[in-house]
């Protein structure tokens, strides 16, 4: 096996419940793009055994794959794009979000005796999806024929529990979600806490929280707190085997553009996985773990393999499993380092982990 991306179901499952404990309400997975990289069945399915009473996705293709698995549990699918099929949609059970008027009457159209069931998305500060302004105009009319069962928003900087803007989004909501009671729409579903929020601010939580990338085990901003500190498990171990392992002396340029050149005689290892298996080519102060010891990259990550100094000393032989990321218990390196060398964040060194990586599945990986 070339790499493979090892996720550990129970760790999923030990996370969903404990997010939903924190949250002491309803809880749903979010299982969009591919369950952040680990997989959207096995994902959702543990996720579902531990407790989760829904499951949230972005596009509707997400929630047909879903039902298409067999999975009967309530689906949530957030950014259907005009157009797309809505009576399969309803045909399928699949609840729709809508944040705009237009939205309404596109799903108005398309139900037919079984009513479309919609939750309402407000833009409350994060200025992306949701009603802004047209809120003030909605009228009954726009939701006739729709079963109204939830109103939601999204919070832009949970991860940042003291900053003002929580209060205000929390307070905008609350405003909003009156105009829908106004309209006789009392006790539907209310959903506005991403998982930085769910583990910080439990007086948002109202009848369900929608949690991502903790359920995956991984913090939502490190300056907030580890994995550790909030009592998450990493689920999803990165793994490759050493292709092959050479002797070099010092001054040897290593990859495209010779960017890097070895500092002394050294062992260098290659891995075969590559900027298109979601190593990022900007990465700076990663590498791979091995034999117990920390291996830095060398040199420009390629499309399918990059080269890491071993060390003179080094005992690896091709064929070895290095870790490229795990839940650094062992000192290996996490999906946290490799956000951090490469300026970005832990969803999207997970969520860019190529198709060419299996993903196995096991109840535990340490
Ligand atoms: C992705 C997403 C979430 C989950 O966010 P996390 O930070 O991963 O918990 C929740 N709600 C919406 C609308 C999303 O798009």
């Amino acid at each position: 096996m070339r790499a493979e991306a090892i996720v550990d179901l129970s760790a999923i499952k030990h996370n969903v419940a404990l997010l939903k404990e924190k949250s002491g309400t309803n809880l749903l997975a979010v299982v969009k793009a591919d369950a952040y990289g680990h997989g959207l069945i096995p994902v959702s399915k543990a996720a579902l055994e531990a407790g989760a009473s829904m499951l949230g996705v972005a596009l509707l293709e997400e929630a047909i794959s879903l039902r298409e698995a067999g999975i009967t549990a309530p689906i949530l699918a957030w950014l259907v794009q005009p157009g797309s099929d809505f009576k399969s949609a309803i045909e399928n059970d699949i609840d729709l979000a809508a944040g705009s008027i237009k939205a309404l009457k596109e799903i108005q159209a398309a139900s037919t005796d079984k009513k479309a069931r919609v939750h309402i998305e407000l833009d409350t500060g994060m200025t992306r999806g949701g009603f802004l302004h047209e809120w003030d105009a909605l009228t009954p009319t726009d939701l006739e024929g729709i079963d109204v069962v939830g109103i939601f928003s999204h919070f832009a900087r949970a991860d940042e529990p003291s900053e003002i803007q929580n209060q205000e989004q929390l307070s905008r909501f609350n405003e909003m979600v009156s105009k829908l009671e106004s309209f006789g729409f009392p006790n539907r579903i209310r959903h506005l806490s991403n998982s930085a929020a769910t583990l910080t601010n439990p007086a948002a939580s109202f009848e369900m929280v929608r949690a991502g990338i903790a359920i995956y085990g991984l913090t939502p901003d490190v300056a907030m707190g580890s994995s550790k500190d909030f009592g998450i498990r990493p689920a999803m171990q990165l793994r490759a085997a050493l292709y092959l392992v050479k002797d070099v002396p010092a001054g040897t340029p290593v990859g495209y553009g010779a960017s890097e050149l070895t500092t002394r005689d050294t062992k260098l290892g290659v891995i075969t996985m590559g900027y298109a298996d979601g190593i990022p080519r900007v990465a700076k102060g990663a590498g791979v773990w091995i034999n117990g010891e920390r291996a830095p990259i060398i040199g420009r990550v390629s499309m399918d393999q990059f080269v890491v100094d071993l060390g003179p000393d080094s005992k690896a032989k091709s064929g070895d499993w290095v870790v490229v990321f795990g839940n650094g218990s062992h000192g290996e390196f996490t999906a946290d380092d490799w956000g951090a060398a490469s300026g970005s964040i832990n969803y999207e060194i997970v969520t860019r982990i190529g198709p060419r990586v299996s993903r196995i599945y096991t109840a535990h990986v340490y």
